[in-house]
């Protein structure tokens, strides 16, 4: 069976005609919302290469529409959120099939650093390892440690860093006059230097002349789960029927402390105005998938590390194990 899950040609979430119209609230947000906490500051940055402005009279709709979209992608996953819900009672084997779940946990691909955005899906041939903002919240000797992980974990793979248009985690770690963007890019080239690559890194931003097209609206993350991956060979979007949601590539994190931080991080975006929004996970709550062996000794840790977190969001957030043997 091929799959075909290029970001920009996949039909199931083909929403980039929406990246237009959202666009106008990147703008909206970037004037209300220049401090603040880490979330507030999320789309508060005008993009790198402005697109043509949009007339002043649409403005006015994006509240409407947001909630809108918010409404057409809730019910548009429902299906695929019910899935890996499943998951809770049933075995991935009874979910998924084995050719499926082989290619979800093969770890193949080329490497590619990159944000745990939830936009950004990789096709296949590539494999991505994710971290917040590429690792943009960590200290330098956190990011030398993730990259010794990952470079053990893949000795001989083809590594590309990546930098995102949008990117959260750049804006909450940047201080002005820099544009966030700069900073991803910059953090993005450290880690290159550290790895003995030559060239830029690659950009992901929301049209297509960039390294991938993120896949979702520009002002809204639509994810219904985390993806905290304790293996460090598991590929999201192997599967097309599991909804869309941050990724975390727990088995590269430099410290448990860190993981919980990004968890923490996801869940506030998940549950805030620029996501699906609390008060729908109050009736379907965010997915948080522990990815891994139950037995091993570093997914048990995970899981204890994140009680906190999900004690903290009881009502809103519910683990589920995703065991493959
Ligand atoms: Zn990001």
């Amino acid at each position: 069976m091929h799959i075909s899950n290029t970001p920009s040609s996949s039909p199931d979430r083909s929403i980039s005609r929406r990246n237009a119209l959202f666009r106008i609230g990147a703008g909206i947000s970037a004037s209300i919302t220049t401090t603040g906490s880490f979330v507030h500051n999320l789309f508060a940055q005008p993009p790198m290469n402005p697109p043509t402005a949009a007339p002043a009279t649409q403005e006015s709709h994006e509240h409407g529409d947001m909630e809108e979209l918010r409404n057409e992608l809730w019910a548009k996953e429902e299906e695929k959120y019910q899935n890996l819900r499943a998951l809770k009672e049933k075995s991935p084997h009874q979910v998924f099939s084995a050719e499926e779940l082989e290619r979800a946990f093969s770890g193949e691909g080329d490497i590619v650093i990159a944000c745990m955005d939830e936009g950004i899906e990789l096709p296949e041939g590539q494999f991505k390892v994710a971290i917040a903002g590429s690792g943009v919240l960590c200290s330098k000797e956190d990011v030398a440690a993730f990259l010794q992980k990952v470079r053990e974990k893949f000795p001989e793979r083809k590594i590309t860093v990546t930098y995102h248009e949008g990117c959260g985690a750049c804006a909450a770690a940047c201080k002005p006059p820099m544009h966030p963007e700069e900073l991803g890019k910059e953090t993005a080239q450290e880690e290159m230097k550290q790895l003995g690559l030559e060239g830029e890194p690659a950009r992901i931003g929301f049209d297509e002349n960039n390294f991938v097209c993120m896949n979702r609206p520009e002002v809204l993350h639509p994810a219904r789960a985390i993806y905290v991956d304790c293996e460090g060979t598991f590929n999201r979007t192997a599967l097309t029927n599991i909804p869309a949601g941050f990724d975390l590539s727990a088995a590269f994190f430099p410290n448990l402390k860190e993981l919980v931080s990004e968890v923490r991080l996801a869940i506030n975006i998940a549950k805030g105005e620029h996501g699906m929004g609390k008060e729908r996970f109050e009736k379907q709550k965010l997915l948080i998938a522990l990815i891994g062996n139950p037995n091993a000794k570093f997914t048990q840790e995970v899981k204890e590390a994140l009680t906190d977190v999900l004690k903290e969001n009881k009502g809103i957030a519910e683990q589920i194990e995703f065991v493959y043997a």
